[in-house]
């Protein structure tokens, strides 16, 4: 395992052609969970290929424990990656696909063995040990695929592109948890690449979300519901997204047209269009009163919740509240919002 650091790392797939990946700093502590979340065509894969030795960065140095690895292959740098269509061998059974990196690296039998059985075990393939591999289902050989990757004691790192993608999403769940106890058992650094935020927030302790071959902001996921950097990491973190309305500054007053709404000004606020956001979970409904009001145009289910929209001459508004509250299409109804759950942003940049 290592701690993974990205320094003034930037890519460009032609010489002096624009970049997929945009310069950028970052460290990963040793035996972390990281995921890298952004639409396709973000970077996502660029970046998972050149921490993994796939591919040379045009530009900066890849340290793994503060040794440059730059310009080391994947082997070399003792990394297991796993990509979205299932990697086997499909002439071997399922134990032989298991064991062949241990078998490359000459270890004895025995300890080939029981390694093999051990991981077989953890992703319930002790049954199948002896199936040949291409009579396996899309999921099975996926897990195949990340067994291989798990049956080397010595890597620096797991790197994943995608790999639940053709998994159904019973399977899933526990694949994940799966991943999340091999962590925390072998303490091994792992990187999930998804488009999907939901994997990306139950799966690791970082998330790094991605736009147009930009970091656009890393953190917990926590940090990213409460307090996203930018427009963009509040549409696309959250269900709904967080709302935004438009907001205009006054004599140190920053308000919202349309609404009781008013927050001091921050110091030093830079020029440009103002817009106040609010997660749909940090206000509350009400028959009236609240600092925004409308009328309810829509409500729709989400099991022991219901989202409400409101139309409101600022844009529609929606928010998240437990099922049969008893409100109606047609309602007008008032936004109460919780303390604390107010963001201001400036040209899409969060700046209080
Ligand atoms: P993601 O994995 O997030 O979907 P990628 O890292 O694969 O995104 O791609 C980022 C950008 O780089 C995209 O615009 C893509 O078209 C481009 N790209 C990816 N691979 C290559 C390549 N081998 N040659 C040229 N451009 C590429
Ligand atoms: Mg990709």
């Amino acid at each position: 395992m290592a701690e993974i650091r990205l320094q003034s790392l930037a890519h460009a797939y032609s010489p002096g052609g624009a970049y997929a990946l945009k310069p950028l700093e970052m460290t990963w502590r040793s035996g972390g969970t990281y995921a890298l979340l952004g639409p396709s065509g973000c970077g996502k894969s660029t970046m998972l290929n050149i921490i993994s030795g796939l591919l040379r960065p045009s530009e900066g140095r890849v340290l793994f424990d503060g040794r440059d690895v730059t310009g080391l292959s994947t082997g070399q740098r003792n990394i297991a990656q796993v990509f979205q269509v299932p990697v086997i061998y499909r002439s071997m059974t399922v134990g032989q696909n298991l064991g062949f990196p241990l078998v490359c690296r000459g270890l004895p039998g025995g300890r080939i063995r029981a390694r093999v059985e051990a991981v077989a075990e953890r992703l319930g393939l002790a049954p199948l040990l002896k199936r040949p591999a291409n009579a396996l289902t899309a999921d099975q050989k996926q897990l195949v695929s990340l067994g291989r990757g798990l049956v080397r004691e010595d890597v620096a790192a797991i790197l994943l592109d995608e790999p639940l993608t053709v998994i159904d999403p019973q399977m899933k769940f526990q694949l994940r948890r799966i991943l999340k106890e091999i962590n925390a058992e072998f303490g091994v650094t792992m990187v999930l690449v998804t488009h999907d935020q939901t994997e990306a927030m139950t799966f690791a302790e970082e998330v790094i979300v991605m736009n147009h071959g930009e970091v656009v902001q890393a953190g917990s996921p926590a940090e990213l519901f409460e307090r996203p950097a930018t427009h963009h990491v509040g549409r696309f973190i959250g269900s709904p997204a967080m709302n935004f309305l438009p907001a205009t500054q006054e004599g140190g007053q920053v308000t919202v047209p349309g609404t009781g709404l008013t927050l001091p000004a921050p110091a030093a606020l830079p020029e440009g269009q103002l817009t106040l956001g609010f997660r749909p979970e940090h206000a509350q409904l009400a028959r009236q009163g609240g600092q925004i009001g409308g009328t309810i145009t829509r409500i729709w289910f989400e099991g022991t919740d219901e989202i409400a929209a409101l139309a409101h001459p600022a844009g529609e508004i929606r928010i998240r509240a437990p099922a049969g509250g008893g409100m109606a299409p047609g309602n007008t109804a008032g936004v109460l919002l919780r303390d604390g759950a107010l963001r201001l942003y400036s040209n899409g940049r969060l700046v209080a």
